[in-house]
């Protein structure tokens, strides 16, 4: 029986789940991030290991054949995909997870852990997400359109997940996930193999 969990983030763009995983992140330091492998070029002020672990495409197919990743999916034309060895090492710890991947990714690690933890990440409106989606203007409405329906399609698999989020106010959003995140702490098979000594101590007790 492991003590951590694995929580899987998943969001179409223009959800703002960056911005909320990071607030996350800070709030709740035994949560840990992994950092997926993509075959995607770093984005400016992407810093390799941090964000991503930029690999080639040859690199990214000899980890495949060597069974190195947990689960992994091709998104917009670019893999990505997440390491086994860092995940099985952090549950060792007995420390939780967070995945940010996609939906197919999702279902791949639930799978796997059956106990892993679904947590969409809703816009509040599509005319909000829509906004988020044009961001500074920069872009053809071709491009923003492809993004849309790209998000319609993320959102389509909502059904298939644990818990939703709505992201309106950062403050609220964020108290959301880690109410969710603490629920699970609280699950009394975590809790009894967290506290082994405590729980053989009482039962072996009094009562
Ligand atoms: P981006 O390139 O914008 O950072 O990410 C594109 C999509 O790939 C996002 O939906 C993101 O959640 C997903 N993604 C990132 N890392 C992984 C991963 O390791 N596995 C899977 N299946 N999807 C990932």
């Amino acid at each position: 029986m492991q003590q951590g969990t694995i929580f899987i983030v998943v969001a179409p763009s223009g959800a703002g789940k960056t911005t909320l995983v990071n607030a996350l992140l800070n709030a709740d330091p035994h949560v840990k991030l992994s950092v997926s492998y993509t075959t995607r070029a770093p984005r400016e002020g992407e810093v390799d290991g941090k964000h991503y672990h930029f690999v080639s495409r040859d690199l990214f197919q000899e980890m495949i054949n060597r069974g190195e990743f947990l689960e992994c999916a091709e998104v917009y034309g670019n893999y990505y995909g997440t390491s086994q060895r860092w995940i099985a090492d952090q549950l060792a710890l007995g420390n939780d997870i967070l995945l940010e991947i996609d939906w197919q990714g999702a279902h791949q690690v639930r799978r796997l852990f059956q106990d892993a933890i679904g947590i969409f990440i809703l816009p509040p409106s599509l005319e909000a997400l829509e906004n988020r989606l044009r961001g500074r203007g920069k872009d053809s409405e071709e491009t923003i359109q492809r993004r849309l329906a790209a998000a319609r399609d993320d959102i389509s698999h909502v059904d298939e997940f644990d818990y939703a989020v709505i992201n309106e106010s950062l403050d609220v959003a964020l108290d959301d996930l880690l109410a969710i995140v603490r629920t699970q702490r609280l699950k009394l098979l975590r809790q009894a193999e967290r506290h082994r000594d405590l729980f053989s101590e009482l039962k072996g007790g009094a009562f």
